[in-house]
């Protein structure tokens, strides 16, 4: 076994603090990464502070890695020794049922084993995250990072970059779209970048002013207040699609209304509490209210891919993991540009 350190919650009121856990032996089909970078996700929390049920302690968090290969199985084929990899929210799947046959990992009817607060697939051994020295993870789920991508910046591609990614492909963002980005945190930013990216016509949502230039660097042509009630009024009716990425409870139905005839609103964000929908939201005007979860591999890579042609990275605020207690309460007080990242060698310090 490999002696690893980590940072783990004990429990859901816990802080984070220093862990030793233990990876296997790389298997035939495995890849060993010495972490580099984390990036922290606003699910991170939400799970290690158990806000969506069934969280398991001593739990890691950390699904947005980048590394070196370190070591590889006899079997690797897609990465070497010193390549940049990715780890994302996944590190395994049976691979052989319809969604995982369809390239959806993410809804393998058997359960995926996601990269933390969950099991392998033996559903008995936990799966801990990226808050730690290094990972194993069979190969199938690893990412190769393009040369070019600095490598900061792109830990979180590997959730904010594909949760965003995704449903802008899936319902077909192109040139000339009105595009409403809700919420400009972590994955608000990097739904901004893709969508202005793949030409749309971007507006930001949101309920800070204070972002409204950083909201027009990242590219959006408009920003609106959502505090002001006004805003629903003035908008009603104008975008073919929204991608909501609030991660507290608020009213569907007002956001709704902004959406064209036959537009659609996606949700990404996951607000601990259900809220009410009402049919005549989606009714009147046949409107879409749909959801979309991170991606599959081979879309993770393609995002990527993506990525590094079109020179897009997180931006990120890096910080010592001894800090990262901290970077929570300024995550629950709205206070990240936009995406915070773990020097991962700082672990050493203890
Ligand atoms: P984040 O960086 O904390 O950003 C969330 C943003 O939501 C904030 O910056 C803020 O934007 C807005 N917001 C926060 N509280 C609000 C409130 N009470 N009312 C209105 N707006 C509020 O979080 P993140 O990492 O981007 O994650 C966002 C959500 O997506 C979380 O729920 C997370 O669990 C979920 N998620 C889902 C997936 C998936 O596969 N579907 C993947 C990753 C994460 P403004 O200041 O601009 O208003
Ligand atoms: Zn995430
Ligand atoms: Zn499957």
């Amino acid at each position: 076994m490999l002696k690893t350190l980590s940072y783990a919650a004990a429990t859901a009121s816990s802080p984070l603090a220093p862990f030793t856990l233990e990876r296997r032996e790389p298997g035939p089909h495995d890849v060993l990464i010495d972490i580099l970078y984390c990036g922290v996700c606003h699910s991170d929390i939400h799970q290690a502070r158990d806000e969506w049920g069934g969280a398991r302690f001593p739990m890691v968090p950390g699904h947005e890695i980048i590394g070196r290969v370190k070591q590889v199985g006899p079997k690797v084929t897609k990465l070497k020794v010193g390549d940049m990899a990715g780890v994302g929210c996944m590190v395994d799947s049976c691979r052989d049922c319809d969604p995982c046959r369809r390239q959806l990992e993410q809804f393998c009817e058997k359960g995926v084993a996601f990269t933390y607060n969950s099991t392998e697939l033996d559903r008995k051994t936990p799966t801990y995250g990226g808050y730690s020295s290094q990972v194993v993870v069979t190969e199938h789920f690893a990412l190769k990072v393009p040369e070019g991508l600095e490598p900061a910046g792109a830990a979180p591609l590997l959730c904010a970059g594909i949760t965003t990614y995704s449903p802008l492909k899936q319902w077909n963002c192109k040139k000339g779209d009105r595009v409403g980005v809700v919420g400009l945190g972590g994955l608000g930013h990097m739904a901004v970048k893709f969508a202005v990216a793949m030409g749309a016509e971007v507006t930001m949502l949101s309920t800070s002013s204070s972002k409204e230039a950083d909201a027009r660097r990242l590219g959006a042509q408009a920003f609106e207040n959502t505090k002001d009630e006004g805003t629903f009024r003035k908008l009603a009716n104008r975008f073919d699609l929204l991608i909501d990425t609030i991660s507290a409870p608020h009213d569907y139905n007002k956001y709704l209304r902004m959406l064209r005839p036959l537009g659609t609103m996606v949700l990404v964000g996951v607000p601990p509490e259900p809220a009410p929908v009402g049919a005549f939201s989606l009714i009147n005007g046949n409107k879409r209210l749909v959801g979309s979860n991170i991606g599959g591999i081979a879309e993770t890579q393609e995002m990527l891919d993506y990525c590094a042609k079109h020179k897009i990275v997180s931006d990120i605020e890096l910080i010592p993991i001894q800090k990262i207690n901290e970077a929570y309460e300024r995550m629950m007080r709205n206070d990240v540009r936009y995406r915070f990242v773990i020097d991962i060698a700082t672990l050493k310090q203890g």
